[in-house]
């Protein structure tokens, strides 16, 4: 589902999650582990309000392990715990429950001198439309319970769900919030990796912007799924990139009467393939 994020939907989202600050210790921010940047709110830090938080990079499944790698230093270095999760399949799951323990132990360990018995420690997913908020609830409470696709503005009944024989307790509803869309590349790397859908942007100038991506940084993935011979020479020359989608499109049978390669469905047909990890694992944004 497509959200339009305008003045007053980031307005009403941001208060929705600062209302359920109240109620919670901590914040499980999930990010795409291919877009680390242009998956991330830009206002984030303010949002919380210093709640503690514990990044975790879903999709990680479908992202180059070494550039997650790099990732995971900078946001140790920039003093935050993060970590890589496949929430669809479940890997590195089972270990949220006591990252957000070791988040949380100066509270816990007070509770504790006090002589009080440690209650469940309560939590709020958030991150923007389509990285995984759902699907990461389910995993967590072991059954569906979250519907995907939740639509900022629709409120219910908030429940409780609880989670690692009781130590955690989830909010039901997770804090949606918006993508950066100040600068047009994180628009289409958003698109690229599904979390927009094409009928913000054009499907052909999504694919033109993945395959000049995939030339530059993924080539060789690439050039085997569809066996293409002519490597762009010059990444910045429209034409060649062209060439490329054509030649993606003739192996895919994306012709036209006449003989000239369908762009449009050709296009379509390479991003289905891509988000589908047919092309292997790849990033699209680095730390350094
Ligand atoms: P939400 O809008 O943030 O709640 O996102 P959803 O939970 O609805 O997930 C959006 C899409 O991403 C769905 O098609 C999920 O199956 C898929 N998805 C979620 N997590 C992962 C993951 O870790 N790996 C992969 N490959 N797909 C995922």
């Amino acid at each position: 589902m497509t959200i339009q994020w305008f003045p007053g939907h980031m307005t009403k989202a941001r208060r929705q999650i600062q209302d359920k600050l109240k109620l919670i210790d901590a914040v499980i921010e999930l990010i795409d582990a291919r877009l680390p940047l242009s998956s991330r709110n830009p206002m984030i830090d303010d949002i919380l309000q210093g709640k503690p938080r514990l990044i975790i990079m879903n999709k990680a499944d479908l992202a180059d392990p070494e550039v997650t790698r790099q990732w995971l230093t900078h946001f140790k270095e920039q003093g935050h715990t993060a970590f890589p999760v496949d929430a669809s399949t479940g890997t590195g799951v089972k270990d949220i429950p006591d990252q957000v323990k070791l988040l949380l132990k100066e509270k816990i360990d007070k509770q504790i001198a006090k002589g009080m018995n440690p209650r469940a420690m309560r939590v709020l997913i958030v991150g923007i439309p389509n990285v995984g908020k759902s699907t990461l609830i389910n995993r967590l409470a072991g059954r569906s319970i979250a519907a995907t696709g939740d639509r900022p503005g629709v409120t219910k009944g908030q429940q409780w769900i609880k989670v690692a024989g009781g130590e955690m307790e989830l909010l039901d509803t997770p804090g949606i919030l918006w993508p950066k869309f100040e600068d047009q590349n994180v628009g289409y790397r958003l698109a690229v990796t599904g979390a927009i859908k094409e009928e913000i942007l054009n499907v052909e100038d999504i694919a033109f912007f993945a395959v000049k991506y995939l030339s530059k940084y993924y080539w060789e993935p690439m050039s085997e799924r569809f066996d293409l011979k002519q490597r762009p020479e010059d990444f910045e020359n429209p034409d060649e990139i062209v060439t490329v989608m054509e030649d993606i499109g003739r192996k895919r049978g994306c012709i036209m009467s006449g003989g000239r390669v369908d762009l449009e469905k050709a296009s379509s047909a390479f991003l289905r393939e891509l988000r589908a990890g047919k092309m292997g694992r790849f990033s699209m944004e680095s730390p350094y």
